[in-house]
């Protein structure tokens, strides 16, 4: 996986599961347990190679430059402490001050994501919110050390779709506030649509796919962010169209793949991609696809789905 983020934006990572989107957000952090987890490369943060950092160093960078805010906020929080302690110990966490003053800041913080009666909401327990307060409570406690980078893994999943909605717009209204950078993971392409800038399309371990949000979704070029857009409903295109599942599923990654990844489901793949992976090319200006048919020089041409 390579990819660039600029101060600011919003870049959504989409994918069935098991397509290793977590992984890549929870290498972010180098929260991948070792052994067997292994990063190789370079994670530039600010021009710092995260990869070289000590566990010691990574602990400031937690929370305080990065933060991420989690699928089920049920099991992130303790439920045998109130909200108010938690949010509490996250800001004294990042902020040497008194306690009383953190308090001040966890009101504060439960204002910016929405929560009214603050101070009264401060001495309650996780049990005592609804899943879209939890998850508001999870984005506050994310906020505590005020990061410039935050990681949403699936942040709406758990939560029925008027919440998810809500949820979404309060993430773009503080990622406008804060002028914060999010790497948003998600495998709905509805949501990438209305949050992000840009998108990587991402598949067995690898980017198959990558352009700004709208230039995906007027000319998506890889077979399976064809498949992925005729499987979902999204707002922006019509939603009178049958839905059609990608059949299969996807390839065993304890196993070194040979070709392309998407090969034993791809309606178009020919014995080139059973053999020979194909890179991850540009396509036309800053649009890049991984596909042996779909380069500077060839296109595919689409089946209608
Ligand atoms: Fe399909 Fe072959 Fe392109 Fe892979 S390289 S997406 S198998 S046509
Ligand atoms: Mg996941």
């Amino acid at each position: 996986m390579s990819f660039h983020l600029n101060k600011g934006e919003v870049i959504g990572i989409v994918g069935e599961s098991g397509s290793g989107k977590s992984v890549t957000a929870a290498s972010i952090l180098k929260l991948i347990p070792s052994p067997p987890g292994e990063i190789m490369g370079e994670i530039l943060y600010k021009g710092h190679d995260l990869v070289k950092y000590k566990e010691k160093d990574m602990r400031k960078i937690r929370g305080n430059e990065i933060s991420m805010i989690f699928q089920d906020p049920m099991t992130s929080l303790n439920p045998a402490y109130t909200v108010g302690n938690q949010l509490v110990e996250a800001i004294r966490l990042h902020k040497k001050i008194s306690k009383k003053d953190a308090i001040r800041q966890a009101v504060e913080l439960l204002q910016v994501v929405g929560i009214h009666e603050a101070e009264k909401r401060l001495n309650m327990y996780p049990h005592q919110f609804s899943g879209g307060m939890r998850q508001r409570v999870m984005i506050a406690i994310a906020l505590a050390g005020n990061p410039s980078l935050l990681i949403a893994d699936e942040p709406t999943t758990a939560l029925d779709v008027t919440v998810q909605s809500q949820i979404m717009k309060l993430m773009k209204q503080l990622q406008l506030k804060f002028n914060a950078s999010i790497i948003l993971i998600t495998h709905d392409l509805g949501v990438v649509w209305e949050m992000c800038d840009k998108v990587i399309v991402m598949y067995a371990g690898q980017a198959l796919e990558e352009a700004s949000v709208k230039e995906l979704y007027d000319h998506p070029y890889h077979p399976y962010t064809w498949g992925l857009f005729d499987s979902q409903i999204i707002r922006k295109t019509n939603t009178k169209k049958p839905l059609h599942v990608i059949p299969g599923n996807p390839p065993d990654l304890s196993q070194p793949i040979k070709g392309c990844p998407f090969a034993e489901r791809c309606p178009y793949a020919q014995d080139i991609c059973f053999t020979e992976k194909p890179e991850l090319v540009e396509k036309v200006d800053g649009h890049k696809v991984a596909c042996h048919f779909q380069t500077k020089s060839e296109s595919l041409s689409r089946k209608e789905g």
